[in-house]
């Protein structure tokens, strides 16, 4: 099966489509950009996982988008995790967090992280905007679902087929790894999504529901080197695909200190002059990626003095 491997050079997006169009087919490795979200965010195992398997759904979802479009999918609950939220656009990029990084539970009993216990009851909510940079902005689409498991696959499963009548397959995984003087790293991550479109015939969805029965392991192809192709290969088993587009993914965020600074201007003045005043200077910390950004006592100045002169 895994004959074709390529060298994994970073992560990447699969889109497919098979039974004449009838079925759409998207897969994903994640590992780096989840690795990366976790030494962002510093989150305990269980929230990596939770987290990583969010960032690579919203991705997979988000192979939908139409260009300058963006998907974000939020997950509320009563767990101790909090939320967990993702953003994807059509350019592969991702960015996300969570409200409690470093909340944990124990293994469960299959010795596995708890993702379900970590999330616990809330809501699934997706919001797809689009022309957000170009200033064409509409009203943006939103749909929401309870969280039915929990382990976030079935979540966005549950989600594609009530609320948006697509029934789906999804599975997400993140393999952490613990060796020598290293705590749990990302040692793999992705997942893949087959979804079920209008006019597909009774056979192709027996094939497709008895070939997912036997899936092996998603992360553990992936740490074995499998591309998201060899993961589709596999999903699909027997069906034949055609790959329509690929491309690679990362963790991204457009913050930047210039928007920290932009930020801190449009508050309010008198607010601005108590930090210049009593913190000698402002930290900004962005909540998507945990970067901070520091506005010194010059920088404060600057923004008061440039009001100034607006106002004159
Ligand atoms: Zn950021």
């Amino acid at each position: 099966m895994l004959g074709n491997v390529i060298e994994a050079k970073g992560d990447s997006l699969v889109l497919g489509t098979a039974a004449e169009g009838t079925v759409r087919c998207i897969a994903a490795v994640t590992t780096d950009l989840v690795a990366e979200a976790a030494r962002r965010h510093v989150t305990s195992p269980t929230v990596t996982a939770a987290l990583g398997r969010t960032l690579t759904g919203t991705l997979l979802l988000a192979s939908s988008l139409k260009e300058l479009d963006r998907l974000t999918v939020q997950i509320v609950s009563d767990g101790p995790i909090g939320s967990i939220t993702a953003e994807a656009n059509t350019q592969g990029q991702v960015r996300g967090y969570v409200r409690n990084p470093d909340a944990d539970v124990p293994l469960n009993e299959e010795g596995k992280f708890d993702v379900s216990a970590v999330v616990g009851n809330g809501m699934f909510h997706v919001i797809r905007e689009s022309g957000y940079e170009m200033g064409l902005y509409r009203e943006p689409y939103r749909g929401s679902v309870p969280i039915t498991s929990g382990e976030i696959a079935e979540d966005f499963a549950y989600y594609l087929t009530v609320s948006e009548q697509i029934p789906s397959a999804v599975s997400l995984g993140v393999l952490l790894r613990a060796e020598e003087e290293r705590e749990a790293f990302v040692a793999a991550a992705g997942g893949w999504m087959i979804q079920i479109m209008p006019g597909a015939d009774d056979k192709t969805i027996a094939t497709i529901e008895s070939s997912l029965g036997g899936t092996p392991h998603t992360t553990q192809m992936i740490r074995e080197g499998a591309r998201p192709a060899d993961l589709l290969r596999m999903a699909l088993a027997d069906i034949k695909f055609d790959i329509l587009e690929e491309k690679s993914l990362s963790f991204a965020c457009p913050c930047s200190y210039e928007r920290a600074v932009s930020l801190i201007s449009s508050i309010d003045r008198a607010e601005i002059e108590s930090m210049l005043r009593e913190d000698h200077g402002a930290v900004m910390t962005c909540h998507f990626c945990n970067e901070s950004y520091r506005l010194n006592e010059e920088a404060l100045e600057n923004i008061l003095n440039g009001e100034m002169v607006a106002e004159g």
